[in-house]
């Protein structure tokens, strides 16, 4: 057998092929082996200098002994490196329209994923490894995309997604030093699932858009957040940037008093992301209703309140999420404050926008929108586009203020 090894015979420099910016997405962390593969083989950077370490196919086993990285193929262990050691594809002698990719397999966590660019290995807190990918940013976008707002898409909602995308990632590169990595790869930032998730279609949005970002209006990044639906309206954020205020999503006069958001919620108007005879409709307005046995197993802090007698709502923000909720009890009261709070003190609703009405069974919430309302609403953009309207007059709308800037 002609095992692998051609062995830190010669060391070669090579110069890195990525000519734009690179982030770090962390894959996985407290792991106790990583098992790496590259159709194309694979090289070591070490000190700065890349070293060819293994064949074609070859698979290389990754562990973490004593504070230190063990890597080794066959069963033959070749060396220990000091954290943090990079794998990267050769990037040399690959086939014509084929990519130098990795496959990782951490099984069970992401089992054969396969990835462009390279795998930086940490040894953690815990000595653990600690696995993150370094990625040119617009390649990991072909990713995201179909992860986030799915492929099949319009183009134009598809691009304005993409530079929501690339800013919300700019906005986060090199923030988070001390973690030694720009953001995850779950829906903690930006969901990104690898090569294997590219579409032609998100690879043409994020190259038609290339290296495009938001500005805010000091010239600082727009933190591009985004969301499925706003059912309306979108959310004012609480940090006051001004590209996150509540916008008109529905043509509809914004309510004022509760029985006005009642209303609202109770009725199907027109709406960018009200879009009939699609998968999305039933999260533009949903009905969930829990009876008093239901809401009592349900409410998180029922142990203050005991069995719930009356919710009531405090305070709604401009564009009709609640942030202040009262639970009166038959042992007391509490007050729910923040978006999230609300929605996950119920079990996860779909959204903090909505309308209470209670009867002789129990609970019925009426509300609107899936997620939490800042930003561009994405449902909204796909309807937006279809309605024929490009990237760059969506992009505006949703961020008010913002412009189109190019990432340096
Ligand atoms: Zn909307």
């Amino acid at each position: 057998m002609r095992k692998i090894i051609f062995l830190i015979a010669l060391m070669l420099i090579f110069i890195s092929t990525t000519n734009g910016a690179t982030i770090r997405v962390l894959l996985a962390d407290n792991l106790e082996s990583v098992e790496l593969i590259s159709p194309s083989g694979m090289k070591l950077l070490e000190g700065g200098t890349y070293m060819p370490l293994v064949q074609q196919n070859a698979n290389l086993t990754i562990k973490p002994v004593l504070g230190s990285i063990s890597y080794y193929f066959s069963d033959v262990t070749v060396n220990n490196v000091s954290s943090p050691v990079t794998f990267a594809p050769l990037t040399e002698g690959v086939k014509a329209g084929s990519f130098p990719l990795i496959t990782v397999n951490i099984t069970p966590v992401k089992k054969y994923n396969v990835y462009r660019g390279e795998m930086e290995i940490h040894i953690n807190a815990s000595g653990k490894l600690m696995l993150v990918n370094k990625i040119d940013l617009e390649e990991y976008l072909y990713s995201v995309l179909a992860a986030e707002m799915g492929s099949g898409q319009p183009l134009e909602a598809l691009k304005s997604q993409a530079v929501a995308a690339r800013s919300y990632a700019a906005a986060r590169l090199g923030r988070y030093v001390r973690q030694k990595f720009d953001v995850y790869d779950t829906v903690m930032s930006q969901v990104y699932n690898g090569y294997l998730y590219e579409k032609d279609t998100t690879i043409r949005a994020v190259k038609e858009t290339g290296g495009e970002i938001l500005h805010d209006n000091k010239g600082g990044i727009v933190d591009a957040m985004f969301f499925s639906t706003c059912g309306g309206f979108t959310e004012t954020s609480a940090n006051g940037a001004h590209y996150l205020i509540s916008v008109n999503d529905c043509g509809q006069t914004r309510p004022k008093t509760e029985t006005e958001w009642h209303t609202f919620y109770t009725t199907k108007h027109e709406g960018n992301c009200h879009l009939p005879n699609t998968g999305f409709v039933a999260n533009f307005r949903w009905v969930k209703s829990f009876t008093f046995a239901e809401i009592d197993n349900t409410f998180k802090q029922k142990d203050k309140t005991g069995k719930v007698k009356e919710i009531t709502v405090v305070k709604r923000e401009p564009g009709g999420r609640i942030s202040s909720l009262k639970v009166v009890g038959e042992l007391g009261e509490v007050v729910i404050t923040g978006e999230l709070n609300v929605r996950n003190a119920f079990g996860g609703l779909k959204s903090a926008g909505f309308s209470l009405k209670k009867d002789d069974k129990g609970f019925t919430f009426y509300g609107g929108g899936y997620g939490h309302g800042l930003g561009m609403c994405q449902v909204g953009a796909i309807g937006q586009a279809k309605k024929g309207r490009a990237y760059k007059d969506i992009l505006s709308f949703y961020y008010q203020g913002s412009v189109l800037a190019s990432l340096k």
